[in-house]
């Protein structure tokens, strides 16, 4: 069986996109839009393009998740963002209700400038509860986007998001990492380097600001992967470990469990899940060799280009045994989501 942990709802009716749109230029003046009315037929239109994907590529069962640019963590306000979750995470509820066997669904949080981040945690708890989806596709930061005159970065060891992994572990919701709104963007105006250079940051960002946050020693029992292998993460471990140990003044403050602590060690598979996109099979082998195969998930991030071309053709190409390409390409997201 193939499941695929990475792929995201890209083709929505386009009145929902409209909705957003006109929903943001109202904020100003305080008007804000009527909700679409999306019927049954429109959803099902909507994924074709995935259905014929799956079909082709021999996928099962695809995670489905909110586009990561439309989830607007650093735009709107909190009543506005509320309104657009609840609207995104509906229809990937009714994605999944229509079409069982081949989607999962994962839903976005209300995140937005000013707003507790306790307010997600009553949406995280519709979306498990009363739509059945298995956990929440977060951003790698909230609001900290100067672009939108956001300055006060909240990375994800702000203690104001602990109602959210709070939230999380007693739901058994699993949470899925990915970056967005990426930093320094202003400086990359060519050659797609926020793509390149700033997603990989954002992510080794994320994951180096949850282990220096004490975050896993908090909720020893959070489940969350992280997008694209990690990002810059697993490359830099050796950096990231060398100066938790020179300068604990500084990298040690909050936790004294060293970085390698929570990847594969002694027998025991990584604290953190990432997913197989890397396009290397060199990359793919020293994410196997850090985390454990027990801790990597197939994800091709269909439709968008920066996806595997031809989605589970790098682990083919892997020269490891048929059990370990079996556990990536189902195990491990099978107990991620606890499907
Ligand atoms: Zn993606």
């Amino acid at each position: 069986m193939i499941i695929d942990c990475h792929g995201h709802y890209t083709t929505v009716a386009k009145d929902v996109q409209a909705f957003r749109d006109a929903q943001i230029a109202g904020l100003s003046r305080g008007e804000s839009p009527k909700l679409p009315q999306i019927s049954d037929d429109q959803i099902r239109e909507s994924v074709q393009p995935q259905l014929a994907f799956q079909a082709a590529r021999g996928t099962d069962l695809t995670i489905f998740s909110p586009r990561a640019s439309s989830m607007g963590h650093h735009v709107g306000d909190g009543a506005a963002n509320q309104q657009w979750a609840r609207l995104c995470n509906d229809l990937i509820h009714r994605v999944c209700t229509l079409y069982p066997t081949n989607f999962v669904g994962v839903c976005q949080l209300p995140q937005s400038p000013g707003v507790p981040p306790a307010n997600s945690a009553a949406e995280l708890e519709r979306c498990v509860q009363k739509l059945g989806l298995r956990g929440a596709e977060i951003g790698t930061h909230v609001d900290a986007n100067p672009n939108f005159g956001r300055v006060d970065t909240l990375n994800l060891d702000n203690a104001a998001l602990q109602p959210v992994w709070s939230a999380a572990e007693e739901l058994d919701a699993a949470i899925f990492v990915h970056p967005w709104d990426m930093l320094g963007s202003e400086r990359m105006p060519k050659y797609w380097l926020p793509w390149l250079v700033a997603m990989p940051a954002e992510t080794s960002l994320a994951i180096c600001s949850m282990i220096f946050g004490g975050v896993f020693e908090r909720f020893p029992k959070l489940r969350v992967a992280f997008a694209h292998g990690g990002g810059a993460f697993p490359f830099t471990i050796g950096r990231v470990d060398h100066a938790f140990r020179v300068r604990p003044d500084v990298v040690a403050a909050e936790n004294t469990t060293s970085p390698r602590r929570y990847l594969a060690h002694d027998g025991m598979p990584a604290r953190f899940y990432v997913d197989s996109l890397l396009h290397d099979a060199d990359a793919l082998k020293l994410l196997l060799k850090l985390f454990g195969a027990d801790r990597v998930a197939f994800g091709s991030d269909y439709p968008f280009s920066l996806g595997e071309t031809h989605p589970g053709q790098l682990i083919e190409s892997m020269k490891i045994h048929e059990k370990e390409k079996e556990q990536l390409f189902s195990g491990t997201v099978r107990e991620f989501l606890r499907l």
